[in-house]
């Protein structure tokens, strides 16, 4: 006896498609991370862009000039196209550059935290950047450094990364 073919979801062990089932294994796959390093990169807070921008942090995967050059892609400079000071990693252009230092420092001084001057980008992806009495404060306080990284990178650098590679077209 033949049957029909059929469409089966086999992921949430009823056989019933859901999209918020797929929508958590997608989240637990790609976005809760095994590096001990970083601990959780969930942060209910911030958009899940921000989210998926923080895991590409944390990966390595931000197409900085050296990564460019890493990857093969023939560059005249690595160098900050923004200060020109210092080649263009990823610690540098999110944090170290001149031209973002004053962001910073203002983002600093708003939630009055002093700046430590050995801030890395691990401390941005962890929030362990100035002390709090509560678990929500230090949320908080994380989803703003997130926040601060994504539109540094989604604002000057991604502009100044356009012209400098103009012909590749970068993520
Ligand atoms: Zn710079």
């Amino acid at each position: 006896m033949q049957q029909k073919d059929t469409w089966r979801w086999d992921l949430s062990g009823n056989g019933i498609f859901k999209c918020k089932v797929l929508s958590g294994l997608i989240d637990s796959k790609l976005l809760n991370t095994s590096s001990s390093a970083s601990g959780t990169l969930r942060n209910s807070f911030v958009p899940k862009k921000v989210e998926v921008f923080v895991w590409r942090v944390n990966k390595g995967r931000i197409p900085v000039l050296v990564e460019l050059d890493k990857r093969g892609i023939d560059l005249n400079s690595v160098r900050c196209p923004l200060c020109d000071n210092d080649i263009e990693c990823l610690n540098h252009a999110l944090i170290k550059c001149e031209k973002v230092r004053e962001l910073w420092l203002k983002i600093f001084e708003w939630w009055n935290i002093s700046q430590p001057s050995t801030l890395n980008i691990s401390d941005i992806l962890k929030g362990n950047v100035g002390q709090f009495g509560s678990d929500l404060g230090k949320r908080l306080w994380q989803s703003t450094l997130w926040s601060c990284i994504y539109h540094i990178w989604k604002t000057e650098m991604r502009r100044c990364l356009r012209a400098k590679v103009g012909r590749y077209r970068l993520p």
